[in-house]
């Protein structure tokens, strides 16, 4: 039995996610206490609640503390079971992160499973669905392990609704390295609207042309159905052996330049630097990097999400992760883990 601090570093959803998943991978039970202490509203929110009850479904579990608001959950596996999932939030919390949350033990699991998803596809805070698609996903399937990814419907704060498919197959993981990259990266810039005027799109192109230098046709601007209304603006940069993905999510009191601005930031980060891996994407390749029993990639200073994820791996795999700063290219970063 393991004693967590959800606390720990970072206090956020992550602690639990990663002890949920790698709890159903290994067999190890495992009590949390102080659940998101760091947040403004702690405990259990509806998203992390529906990754519990998923995570207990796929191990069968025995569960206590899940309830809205819980700080204190104690979770014990039984049996890894693939099959087909279906998980609804029933709010427009993120179903990447449910999804991110059982992953690792569907990788493992004897057989293929698919899992259906309801609620936040385009989420703050969390990956965007086209993050799991270009980003994460082609990784996962360098290092061995298939993720298919089927967006139905958009689903956007407040309303939700958005629909997804994920189908899973037992990974044979193979460790990989990711440490260098294309100088000049192919730019793809998907700008999404639902129910929102056709100029806050345009207006978002218009900042990435003039920010980044893009084309016309590296631009390309979607209308979608959706529940609710909703606007998102994805950068697609494609390194070469990575894709990444930077995004910003439009929001009532924000200008529309200001929402691509945030991307054109994001990316400008990203090139100066010369990494082939960006902050978001660091975080959540270490769960599938220890699986695989090794692996390095070469990233940005790492967030106080990646240290603490780190940290809650450690706990449950026999892995040593170092972060080193390269002292030949200052402000890059190589991130690795090997067999402890
Ligand atoms: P938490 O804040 O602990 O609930 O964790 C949020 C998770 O979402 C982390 O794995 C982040 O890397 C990820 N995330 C947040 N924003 C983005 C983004 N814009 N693109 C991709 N992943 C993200």
């Amino acid at each position: 039995m393991l004693y967590l601090d959800g606390s720990l570093g970072e206090g956020g959803g992550q602690v639990l996610r990663t002890a949920l998943g790698l709890s159903l991978v290994t067999g190890t039970a495992f009590v949390i206490e102080k659940i998101r202490a760091g947040r403004e509203q702690p405990g259990l929110k509806r998203q992390h609640l529906t990754a519990v009850l998923a995570a207990a479904e796929v191990g069968s579990a025995q569960v206590e503390g899940a309830t809205l608001g819980s700080m204190r959950l104690a979770f014990k596996p039984k049996a890894l079971r693939a099959g087909d999932y279906r998980f609804a939030i029933g709010t427009a919390g993120s179903t990447t992160l449910v999804l991110q949350t059982i992953l690792p033990a569907l990788l493992a699991a004897d057989g293929p499973s698919t899992v259906e998803l309801v609620g936040g596809t385009h989420n703050p805070m969390a990956p965007p669905f086209d993050f799991l698609q270009h980003a994460f996903a082609p990784v996962l399937h360098r290092m061995g392990a298939s993720l298919g990814l089927q967006l139905r419907t958009h689903g956007f704060y407040p309303a939700g609704g958005g629909q997804w498919r994920a189908t899973i197959a037992k990974a044979a993981w193979t460790p990989c390295e990711l440490l260098t990259r294309q100088e000049k990266p192919q730019f793809r810039a998907r700008i999404v609207l639902a129910k929102i005027p056709q100029h806050v799109g345009e207006r978002e192109a218009a900042t990435l042309r003039a920010r980044l230098g893009l084309r016309g046709d590296e631009v390309t601007i979607e209308e979608v159905a959706s529940v609710g209304p909703g606007n998102v603006v994805m950068l697609r940069l494609g390194f070469g052996a990575v894709t990444e993905v930077v995004s910003a999510l439009g929001e009532r009191s924000v200008r529309a330049e200001d929402v691509a601005a945030q991307v054109a930031d994001e990316a400008g980060t990203l090139l100066a630097a010369n990494v082939p891996v960006g902050e978001h994407l660091a975080d959540q390749l270490l769960i599938p990097m220890a699986l695989a029993g090794g692996g390095a990639f070469r990233t940005l200073p790492p967030s106080r999400h990646t240290t603490t994820n780190a940290q809650v791996i450690e706990q449950f795999l026999p892995v040593l992760f170092t972060m080193r700063e390269d002292q030949r290219q200052p402000g890059s970063w190589v991130v690795s883990v090997r067999p402890r």
